[in-house]
């Protein structure tokens, strides 16, 4: 990773080094931040001469030459001072709540609507609402882009940014062309690395955040930070992890909770960790528990099914889906025990603000 000087290279500049990485059989490409660009190396970047070379530039602040499957992931990388912001919260420093429904329901818009001003007022950041759904049956409700507009309305109402997920590349095409700020990637598709390459490209340098799931199927740690890598290295660099339960392995809850994940993950990247309870235990019951635990656990974030009339709701929501007066309580909780946690995660994994010094 090459750390510029100046906020970017200018065109001269990126010349100039990709001259040099194309000596080595290397290339190059940015990560835009909010405020700076700052550029992977793609390829074996251990050659010393191409380091020194590089070092060598006076607009070279500093050349990050980590040895990890997931250099940009990576704690120790640059990007561990990227501030990730959403719906006036910087992550990382406040706690943030994505909630709403599972899915959009296009023949009663209402309950939609209604659910988002509700979320809000129960303090919500972000509202989710699912347009396209990946359903197990292909014979059940898919989703539908008719939801779009529904989507968008809630959030020009609320004023509050929106999260979707995109299955495909058409989809994501719809959502980022309609302006959506937070994507999601399911659990289906977090192995789908085509997909997320695609994500990263399309949604270069435009600020979308990335809700990426932890696939069920997932083993260690590093193939969760390499999936979201998969994305960074492709340009956008606003990733937030997402535990959402594993494959079950006991019968009860829908998958098994892995929000204890969290400090593992805290420890290795410095991406924002967002716990999802609601697919996790599958049971609104169950959630506020899982939801509390997350926090317990160093979570940066939250998100959850919420439903004005969860029986009325369709996909996950009648299950899962709580109310947004329980939200409201499970906030209020939930901001005590993120605050109460801090200082356990702090001696492991520093905010970005501390790790560069500031
Ligand atoms: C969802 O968020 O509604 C969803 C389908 O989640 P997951 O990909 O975690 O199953
Ligand atoms: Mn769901």
């Amino acid at each position: 990773m090459i750390i510029p000087v100046e906020d970017r290279f200018t065109e001269e500049q990126i010349a100039e080094v990709t001259g040099i990485l194309a000596e080595f059989s290397c290339s190059l490409s940015p990560i835009y931040g909010e405020t700076r660009t700052i550029y992977a190396i793609h390829g074996d970047e251990r050659h010393e001469l191409m380091i020194n070379r590089l070092e060598g530039l006076s607009y070279v602040s500093r050349v990050d030459t980590i040895q990890s499957a997931y250099k940009l992931m990576d704690i120790k990388s640059e990007l561990a001072n990227h501030e990730m912001r959403i719906g006036g919260k910087t992550l990382g420093q406040d706690l943030i709540v994505v909630a709403g429904q599972c899915t959009i329901d296009p023949k009663n818009p209402n309950y939609f609507i209604e659910t988002a001003h509700a979320v809000k007022e129960a303090g919500a950041d972000v509202i989710r609402g699912g347009i396209w759904k990946p359903r197990t049956s292909p014979h059940t409700y898919q989703g539908s882009n008719d939801a779009v507009e529904i989507l968008l309305r809630a959030a020009e109402e609320t004023g509050l940014p929106v999260n979707t997920e995109v299955m495909d590349e058409e989809q994501l095409q719809i959502a980022v062309d309609a302006g959506v700020p937070m994507i999601q990637v399911g659990a289906r598709n977090a192995l789908n690395y085509s997909l997320l390459k695609r994500i990263g490209a399309i949604t270069r340098g435009k600020g979308t955040m990335v809700l990426l799931k932890r696939s069920m199927h997932m083993g260690p740690i590093s193939e969760f930070i390499c999936a979201a890598e998969y994305i960074v290295a492709a340009g956008n660099p606003n990733v937030m992890l997402c535990p959402r339960g594993t494959v079950p392995g006991l019968d009860g809850y829908r998958n098994h909770p892995d929000e204890s994940i969290t400090p593992l993950l805290k420890q290795k990247t410095w991406a924002p960790v967002v716990v999802d309870p609601s697919h996790s235990v599958g049971r609104s019951i169950y959630v506020p528990h899982a939801a509390l635990a997350a926090l317990a656990y160093g979570a940066d974030g939250l998100c959850i099914e919420c439903h004005v009339d969860p029986k009325n709701g369709i996909g996950d929501d009648p299950k899962q889906a709580i109310t947004p007066n329980t939200l409201a309580s499970l906030i209020e909780d939930g901001r005590d025990v993120y605050q109460r946690t801090q200082k356990y995660t702090k001696a492991y994994a520093p905010p970005a603000m501390l790790k560069a010094g500031k």
